[in-house]
């Protein structure tokens, strides 16, 4: 298969590295090289956020409704595309067809909702103090966005940030992950031909040092990272040096609870796919169980048993169900943990170990059984196929252990009994919650994130992922043809007018 040549855009063209430098793009499957692109340094950091500077001025200024209609064409160029969106994904990252196509099908609800504020976009107005005056708030644009993104939802992470930054007036610098930029660049071809001018969005692939050049110009107000906590952490601490405004999205450890009431065979499939659809590289993947006594029997031995009949493959053909991991670091950091369960004297009932291939970086969907709640693998983000399963006796105690861990994306509980169902929602402190459904399947017109160690306060997706890339501009308009000082003047001027 030839080898792709990824480029830069810049300003509206497609270009090479200034720094000459290059990274290749491995197919996880296959571990033939799928693509080459630019390892960009500091220039060409710098070129993108003069082009997205440049063309801020008149973006700024484009009516909001146009900037919306531009959105609703990447919708549409998105769908048409999507098939072959999807496979090229695949062939990057791993993921299985109705995976990747799940991914691109993100953006394209995205871009339609996005879209929509376009005619939205609501600011407010409220009652003033005096008289012959008038108060409102408005959404305003905020300069250059730069966008920090990883691999694992290669479209849809990226579509969550780039299309309210898009429309709400700002221009972007986007870094995607580098295991993905080939898949990235599609993407942006997609905005090029919905007519985005040029200059407005702007992509740069390269490593974690593109990504901190990107951080640290002073051209970049603001930053909206997705990925590991350690890298998102970098990000926050470096930037917050700077005075700049970040939103982070970091790891999860999500759980799913079982009460012994719950519908098992409904359970058993969302805690199959939520576990190991993706290969577990989500961050709303399940890796907790925590499952009341009474169930956990019958509920293990079916999980068991679905775990042994999944397909690992290449996630192009129809049969497979879990693909590879995304690299061999992926894959040494899960293998690493099967010595962690070793040392902490944790039972391991099916996988454990790398998957008998030739090629491809495939690793068994494992479940892990007598977790306690304080263990590394109950606390720690894997981010493989692997499931812990903790045994609690009551919805307080399982409860409570979903919440001692330093993250708080998303939960979800499995039980026919309102009460318990409602005290859940209540009592799980993480940012999504779930009833009677996996831990994955977040739609985009709600608030996405997490609380805790997931993230920083703020979230994607939803009216609140404006919040990311708009400053409030509070506007005063005072009509009365007069120097209105305090609450004093208010009799007098009535009476005037
Ligand atoms: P992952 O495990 O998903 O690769 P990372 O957090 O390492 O998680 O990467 C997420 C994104 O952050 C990638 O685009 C990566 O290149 C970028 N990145 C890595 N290190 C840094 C850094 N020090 N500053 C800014 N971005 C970085």
């Amino acid at each position: 298969m030839m080898v792709e040549s990824v480029k830069n855009f810049v300003g509206g063209s497609w270009v090479e590295a200034k720094s000459g430098e290059t990274f290749d793009s491995i197919n996880p499957a296959t571990e033939a090289v799928l693509a080459r692109a630019p390892l960009s340094g500091g220039e060409d950091v710098a070129a993108a956020v003069q082009a997205a500077q440049a063309a801020y001025k008149s973006w700024r200024l484009t009516p909001a409704p146009r900037r919306g209609e531009i959105l609703f064409k990447v919708a549409q160029i998105l769908a048409e595309r999507k098939e072959d969106l999807a496979r090229l994904m695949t062939l990057e990252m791993g993921k299985i067809l109705a995976e990747t196509r799940g991914d691109v099908q993100e953006a394209i609800d995205m871009a339609y909702y996005m879209g929509g504020e376009g005619r939205r976009l609501l600011g407010y107005t409220a009652p003033v103090e005096m008289p012959n005056k008038f108060g409102m708030a408005l959404r305003d644009s905020v300069g250059v966005v730069g966008l920090i993104t990883p691999w694992n939802f290669p479209v849809a992470v990226p579509s969550w940030k780039m299309l309210p930054a898009l429309v709400a007036g700002n221009t972007v610098v986007w870094k995607p992950g580098e295991d993905t930029p080939a898949i990235s660049a599609a993407f942006t071809k997609v905005f090029e031909d919905a007519g985005l001018p040029a200059g407005v969005l702007n992509l740069v692939t390269g490593a974690g040092q593109t990504g901190e050049t990107l951080v640290s110009h002073p051209g970049v107000r603001v930053l909206s990272f997705t990925g590991s906590t350690s890298t998102g952490l970098k990000v926050y601490t470096k930037a917050a040096g700077l005075g700049k405004k970040v939103t982070l999205e970091m790891g999860g450890k999500n759980a799913i609870l079982v009460m012994d009431d719950a519908n098992l065979d409904l359970a058993v499939e969302a805690i199959t796919w939520s576990a190991f659809g993706t290969t577990g590289q989500r961050c709303t993947a399940t890796s907790r169980l925590i499952v009341q006594s009474g169930i956990k029997p019958r509920l293990v031995e079916a999980l068991v048993a679905k775990a042994r009949s999944l397909t690992l493959g290449d996630g192009l053909e129809d049969s497979v169900d879990v693909g590879p991991l995304v690299n061999q670091k992926a894959l040494d950091k899960v293998s690493g943990y099967m010595d962690v369960a070793r040392q902490e004297g944790i039972r391991v009932l099916t996988g454990g170990r790398r998957a008998d291939r030739e090629k491809g970086y495939f690793f068994e969907p494992t479940l892990f059984d007598g977790v306690q709640q304080g263990m590394r693998v109950e606390q720690e983000e894997i981010f493989g196929p692997v499931l812990s399963i903790v045994e609690v006796a009551s919805l307080e105690e399982a409860i409570d252990v979903n919440n001692s861990v330093a993250y708080g994306l998303s939960s979800s509980i499995f039980t026919e009994n309102v009460n318990a169902a409602f005290r859940a929602i209540r009592d799980l402190t993480t940012g999504i919650v779930y009833i009677n459904h996996g831990t994955t399947g977040a739609e985009i017109q709600f608030p996405f994130g997490g609380t805790r160690g997931t993230g920083n306060g703020m979230r994607e997706a939803g009216q609140a992922g404006l919040d990311s890339f708009t400053e409030w501009k509070s506007v005063y308009v005072d009509f009365s043809g007069r120097l209105q000082r305090a609450q004093i003047d208010t009799d007098k001027i009535l009476g005037e007018s």
